[in-house]
C-alpha cells in the first residue's frame, strides 16, 4: 500500500514547562494556525503543562494526547523516551518523573562549575534567567545564556563548542532506565515510542539492542517523521518500524521559534504502509 496518513498530527514539542520558549496555550494557538488536528506536548521529564496544553486545544478544535519525553540512559548515550496517551494522574509515573528531574539541578551546578573553569563566569545564574520551571533546568538553558554573552552564535555553536561530550560544560548523567520509563508509561495506559533515533550516535548492534530491548519492555512505536530526521531517515525508520512491527510516530521537536527549524504541523505526512501510533491511542484521544 502506498500513499501517506493525511492526519496532521503533531506528537512532539517543548514548552516552558521544559525546555521550549512559549507558554502551552501559546503554542497549542500555533499549532492550530498551522492546520494541526492532534497534538501532544511532550516536556521532557515533565507533565506540569498537560492540564493547560489539553484545555487550549480544546479551545482550538484540535484533538489532544498527553505527551512527555523522558531522558534513558541506553549503552552509556542519552535516549528519549516519548510518551503518549498515558493517564497524567497516574502515581508510578509521577514519581518516576519526578526521580528523574531530580539530578538536575546537582547537574547544572557542575555544568556552570565547567564553564567557569573556561572563563565563562556565572552561568548558573544564567541559565536560571531561561528557565520556567525550576525543577527543570536544562543545557538548552545555557546555551541561551551563551548565545546572550555573545561566547556564540547561535545554540546549537553552544552545544558543539561547549554543551557536549569531550568539551568543558558537558557533564556525564545517569537518567532513567529503559525499562523504567517504558514501563512508567505504558503502567499509566500510555504507549511508549523511541524519539529522533537518528539523533543516537549508536553502532548498527546498538540500535538493535534498543529497539529489541524497548519491545521487550512493552515500547509500541518509533518517531519516523520528526524535526531530527532527514528525508533520507525517514526512509530508514520507516523500514525499521516495519521490520521491529512498531508503529510510527510524527513530530516537529519545535521548541522556539528563534530556534527551531521546523514549525508545529509542519512535517511531511506519515509514509502509508505503516501503522500510525494514534491508531493504537483511540481511546486516549481527548
Ligand atoms: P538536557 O536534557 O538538559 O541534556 O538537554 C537536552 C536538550 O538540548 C534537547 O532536548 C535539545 O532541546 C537540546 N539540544 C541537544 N543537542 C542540541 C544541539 N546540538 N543543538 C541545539 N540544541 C540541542
Ligand atoms: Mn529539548
Ligand atoms: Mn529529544
Ligand atoms: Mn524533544
Amino acid at each position: 500500500m502506498d500513499g501517506v496518513s493525511i492526519l496532521n498530527a503533531d506528537l512532539h514539542c517543548h514548552s516552558v514547562v521544559s525546555d521550549g520558549t512559549m507558554t502551552p496555550e501559546d503554542l497549542a494557538a500555533r499549532a492550530a494556525a498551522n492546520g494541526v488536528e492532534l497534538w501532544a506536548l511532550t516536556d521532557h521529564d515533565e507533565i506540569g503543562g498537560q492540564q493547560r496544553a489539553a484545555a487550549a486545544a480544546r479551545a482550538h478544535g484540535m484533538k489532544y494526547l498527553t505527551g512527555t519525553e523522558i531522558s534513558v540512559t541506553f549503552a552509556g548515550e542519552t535516549v528519549h523516551i516519548i510518551g503518549l496517551g498515558f493517564d497524567p494522574e497516574d502515581p508510578g509515573m509521577k514519581r518516576g518523573l519526578e526521580e528523574t528531574r531530580g539530578g538536575r539541578e546537582a547537574r547544572a551546578r557542575e555544568i556552570a562549575a565547567g564553564l567557569a573553569q573556561v572563563g565563562i563566569k556565572d552561568a548558573y545564574e544564567g541559565a536560571l534567567k531561561y528557565v520556567g520551571n525550576p525543577e527543570l533546568i536544562s543545557r538548552t538553558h545555557f546555551a541561551r545564556f551563551l548565545v546572550e554573552t555573545g561566547a556564540c552564535r547561535d545554540t546549537n555553536e553552544v552545544f558543539r563548542k561547549f554543551l557536549t561530550d569531550g568539551k568543558p560544560g558537558y557533564v556525564p548523567h545517569r537518567w532513567a532506565s529503559l525499562k523504567h520509563a517504558v514501563q512508567w508509561i505504558t503502567d499509566a495506559g500510555g504507549v511508549a515510542v523511541i524519539a529522533h533515533p537518528a539523533r543516537y550516535k549508536f553502532t548498527a548492534n546498538e540500535e538493535y539492542a534498543l529497539f529489541t530491548e524497548f519491545k521487550t519492555h512493552g515500547g509500541r512505536g518509533v518517531e519516523v517523521v520528526t524535526g531530527s530526521h532527514t528525508p533520507a531517515e525517514y526512509v530508514k525508520y520507516a523500514e525499521t518500524a516495519r521490520e521491529f512491527g512498531l508503529a510510527a510516530s510524527r513530530g516537529s521537536d519545535f521548541h522556539s521559534p528563534d530556534e527551531s527549524h521546523t514549525d508545529l504541523g509542519k512535517l511531511p505526512f506519515l509514509p502509508g504502509a505503516l501503522t500510525p501510533v494514534w491508531e493504537l491511542l483511540a481511546d486516549r484521544i481527548r
